[in-house]
């Protein structure tokens, strides 16, 4: 989004235009399947006054780009920034009118981005709805007029009226999607919250085990009500989508795409992805990292403790799983920290970049901002979080673990920054962590994993070797494309400093122009080009550069791996095989399954 300084300075400047009432019509004609159109009928208090499209903290699709027909029932508008309508209109009643024209979706589909088929679609949110500045906290209604058969799914809070809903402001009304179609529906209550479960079928949908599904997803919550005491919501909506890919949490409400292919040949094929992000709901949604603002239209400034909101979310989607006493497919904890410690010292991003120089480039940052290195804030926050946990439970003598940090920060309302997860973590463990964070949070440094495994009576060891899958050489393809969506060219991303990419001389952001002298115009031919290559192979790469052109030739080759094992260390003592012991049996909050639904139909049916 293009913003200048002194429009910024000028909006912000104007105090609230607006009160009393914005209703919001939603309006999906059958007939047009192209978009959807919005009413929004405002009682306004001055005669200036601008709405905005959100730009979301993580994904910022910048929908903006898709409004027409903007109108306004008397006076006058203009745009006034991309994302950004100001209008002049006499005190009183005035009619906004504008039409959503969704572009064109690429298939699979992400499954936070709206679409609309004859069978339902995702509509409003982020995507859909304008805000007016200066009223964000002001209660808002929205009327939703669908096709007939169409069955409504949504965080929004319900009214007496099924097609009419509230939310509190803006930023609940834009944080809502509504999942709306022929859906499935099932309902279950944990600790008095009523949850509902919605599933979006695509026509050709395979039968999956919605049994196994829903009690799958029961068990996931009493989990998480189980560690945290309450919830932030006082009703929660799952919406799965057929045919969609990924996930986004919202404060009482997640987005999935839950393809029934995968549910056909396994029903907990998303439960580590679903437990992940029902999790946010208190990680990241309630525990809000501190530099994220209730709306705003401008995108979202770095944020530095991502390593918590998404590491800590991985750690607990697993925790959650194993409680539940799900088999999960790393089969223990001691092979899920091996698989998570393989990864973490074959990458040197870790011990260049700290975890908050990594959390600052994981959302909203183009692929290639940390150079010729990629790094993941969720694993290395995962590694941080399970090293915090260890050292509680160590100078606890067992007492306490990471679950208490994260309930004494849910339950003080804490803003999540480095500052307020180190005093958490201090307090409960009674024991100073600023060296912790200061080398690990603050600064980079290679997380020395022995000194907290050997809290536990356990220690690593590391073999390396040439990278083989199935008994063959890897080939070192540890470079890949990136499209920006304003850019015909292809950008590539060098993955690893030492790679043979690397070496021969290319570096992330170079534009790819041709390989062997054929033009390679899309990530996908990218990657089949490279899946195509054997070692011993050359290649010649042409790329262009802000300096000018740049040729090179790169010699297919392997490259070596390491590989992390953990076993017990033999004179271990009592302290340390006792919270061993305890680390490796996951405390089980056991439920009566079973869940009261609105499907009636038999254990194994096609899901429509
Ligand atoms: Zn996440």
């Amino acid at each position: 989004m293009i913003v200048h300084s002194a429009v910024v300075v000028a909006l912000l400047a104007h105090p609230p235009a607006v009160k009393t009432v914005a209703q919001y019509t939603l309006r999906v004609d059958s007939a047009d399947l192209s978009g959807w159109s919005v009413e929004i009928r405002l009682r306004t208090v001055r005669d200036t006054f601008r709405l905005a499209m959100a730009a979301h903290p993580e994904y910022d699709d910048r929908y903006w780009r898709y409004v027409k027909d903007f109108t306004v029932s008397t006076g006058s508008f203009t745009k006034v920034d991309s994302a950004v309508w100001q209008i002049v209109a006499p005190h009183g009643m005035v009619m906004v009118r504008y039409r959503l024209a969704l572009p064109p979706a690429p298939s699979p589909r992400a499954a936070w981005r709206p679409f609309l088929t004859p069978t339902g679609g995702l509509v409003g949110g982020p995507h859909g709805f304008m805000y007016l500045l200066g009223a964000e906290r002001m209660p808002v209604t929205v009327t939703l007029d669908l096709p007939a058969s169409w069955t409504i799914a949504t965080g929004l809070t319900r009214t007496a009226d099924p097609h009419s809903f509230t939310a509190a402001g803006a930023a609940a009304l834009v944080d809502s999607p509504i999942l709306a179609g022929h859906l499935r529906e099932w309902r279950f209550v944990e600790n008095g919250l009523s949850h509902r479960v919605c599933y979006w079928p695509l026509p050709d949908a395979v039968p999956f085990d919605t049994l196994a599904f829903v009690s799958s997803l029961r068990q996931t919550v009493h989990q998480a009500l189980a560690l945290f005491g309450r919830a932030p919501y006082r009703q929660y909506t799952f919406l799965f989508e057929d045919g969609a890919y990924g996930a986004l949490e919202h404060r009482n409400s997640v987005t999935l795409g839950a393809p029934s292919k995968d549910l056909g040949s396994d029903p907990h094929a998303l439960l580590v992805e679903t437990a992940h992000e029902f999790f946010h709901t208190w990680n990241l949604m309630a525990m809000q990292p501190s530099e994220y603002r209730e709306i705003d239209y401008r995108a979202q400034p770095p944020v530095s403790s991502l390593w918590f909101s998404e590491g800590l979310t991985m750690f607990y989607a697993d925790q959650l799983l194993r409680r539940a006493g799900f088999q999960l497919h790393d089969s223990t904890r001691i092979a899920h920290l091996e698989r998570l410690l393989t990864s973490y010292v074959n990458n040197p991003a870790y011990a260049r970049f700290s975890a908050e120089a990594i959390s600052r480039v994981a959302y909203n940052a183009a692929p290639g901002a940390l150079g010729d290195y990629s790094a993941s804030t969720h694993l290395q926050g995962e590694l941080i979080g399970t090293a915090l946990d260890l050292v509680i439970r160590d100078a606890s003598h067992g007492r306490r673990s990471m679950d208490d940090v994260m309930r004494s920060l849910f339950d003080r309302g804490s803003r999540i920054d480095a500052a307020s997860i180190e005093r958490a973590v201090a307090t409960v463990c009674r024991c100073r962590v600023t060296f912790f964070f200061d080398k690990y949070v603050r600064n980079a440094g290679t997380l020395a994993f022995d000194t907290y495994l050997g809290l536990i009576g356990l220690r690593t060891t590391l073999t390396s070797g040439p990278a083989v899958t199935n008994g063959e050489p890897d080939r070192d393809l540890r470079i890949y494309g990136w499209h920006a969506e304003d850019d015909s060219l292809v950008h590539l991303i060098v993955a690893d400093p030492t790679s043979i990419w690397a070496n021969a001389g290319l570096h992330s952001s170079d534009g790819l122009e041709r390989l062997n002298g054929v033009p390679v115009t899309t990530t996908s031919e990218l990657r089949s080009r490279l899946l195509s290559l054997r070692i011993g192979d050359t290649v010649r790469v042409e790329v262009v550069r802000p300096t000018g052109p740049f040729a090179t030739t790169v010699s297919i080759a392997g490259y070596e791996r390491a590989t992390v094992r953990i076993d017990s260390v033999p004179d271990a003592t009592a302290q340390q095989r006792s919270l061993r012991d305890s680390w490796l049996s996951p405390r089980t909050d056991s439920t009566a399954a079973g869940f009261s639904s609105e499907d009636k139909s038999p254990r194994s049916s096609k899901p429509r």
